[in-house]
């Protein structure tokens, strides 16, 4: 069906053969147009066949991907990873826009508040940051929960006719996507980030807020599963900054890297006092490892009797990554394990 196109698009790259990349991009742009489809045209057939069956407690635009689903489904998801990679919010009325999680600041680039997000403020939506006619902000709202955004939000205007918030494809002047355009943004994906992101995602529930842990530690965690720590491959992903390599390897600084796969935090992780000895650069990725690791139980003296140690060291991780670039100091692995003992048991 859509292949057709494909030959065109693909024309120069003729003579040398396509590559995998291209057929993979190509794959990846048709997803995108499909999950363009589902989510402009939610009353289609194809759309409430696929979302009722598969979105019925969550909407496509959220929906996690599993580590058991099928085939088809995992290519409408991946389609949508694609669509969503490069769209933005024209704001309405702000009921549909998260103000932390969705890019909502620009119509030429994506652009989200950058945190931290208090817990309180988490769920919201824009429409919250409107006065309670909705055609204006609210702007001590604002200043309370974004003071550094106030200018941004304030030259963008909130919807006079209460229309609904519409996603539009920044690869496009008119915003509407199309396969060709897609594939552009799928070929630079692929090209910068070969390895697919994190595909399972952690059970929030469990995972961060049910956990026996001070509730600033529960933040940090959210904001490392919802891919809102600005390590170096987020920032790069929103085009912020150069720092795109971890400070001590030179590897992409990744959450896997900066928390598992680094000598540094394979270190950390083999000195934690657990009961049995940990291989971080082992485990696949954080978001699968993770109830896992908050399982594991600690060996006395130093170990904590209540309350998981792995939220701690990820915690401690982060604050040593941050010694080292912002204030040039470096720390030991021996060092970010006492201060993640030491901040357990002081919290408890
Ligand atoms: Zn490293």
């Amino acid at each position: 069906m859509a292949w057709v196109s494909w030959d065109k698009m693909t024309k120069s790259k003729q003579d040398g053969g396509l590559g995998f990349r291209d057929f993979e991009s190509f794959n990846d742009a048709y997803l995108a147009k499909l999950g363009w489809r589902i989510h402009n045209n939610p009353s289609g057939l194809l759309s409430r066949v696929l979302t009722g069956k598969y979105c019925t407690d969550t909407p496509f635009l959220q929906v996690a991907h599993r580590s058991a689903e099928s085939h088809g489904w995992r290519g409408v998801l991946i389609g949508r990873d694609l669509m969503m990679s490069n769209a933005g919010w024209a704001l309405g009325n702000g009921e549909s826009i998260n103000i932390w999680s969705d890019p909502w600041l620009s119509h030429s680039e994506q652009a989200r508040p950058m945190g931290p997000a208090p817990e309180q403020f988490i769920h919201w939506t824009v429409k919250k940051l409107m006065l309670p006619n909705g055609t204006d902000w609210n702007r001590e709202i604002i200043q309370q929960v974004f003071p550094h955004e106030e200018a941004r939000i304030l030259s963008l205007k909130p919807s006079k006719t209460d229309v609904a918030d519409k996603l539009i494809w920044l690869g496009t002047t008119s915003g509407e996507y199309t396969t060709k355009s897609g594939y552009l943004k799928a070929l630079e994906l692929n090209d910068t980030n070969p390895i697919p992101p994190t595909t399972v995602e952690v059970d929030w529930k469990k995972g961060i807020w049910n956990l026996q842990t001070a509730p600033k530690i529960k933040l940090f965690l959210w904001k490392i599963f919802k891919g809102a720590l600005p390590v170096g491959e987020a920032l790069a992903v929103r085009n912020i900054g150069s720092a795109q390599t971890c400070a001590l390897c030179d590897s992409n600084e990744s959450i896997n890297h900066l928390f598992l796969h680094c000598d540094f935090a394979y270190n950390v992780w083999r000195l934690a006092p657990f009961s049995t000895c940990i291989d971080a650069r082992g485990l696949l990725d954080l978001s699968t490892a993770w109830l896992g690791l908050c399982k594991l139980t600690c060996l006395p003296p130093v170990g904590i009797s209540l309350g998981p140690l792995a939220p701690w060291i990820l915690w401690a991780l982060w604050l040593a990554r941050n010694d080292r670039i912002f204030n040039n100091r470096g720390t030991t692995p021996e060092e970010v394990i006492t201060k993640a003992t030491a901040a357990a048991h002081e919290w408890l």
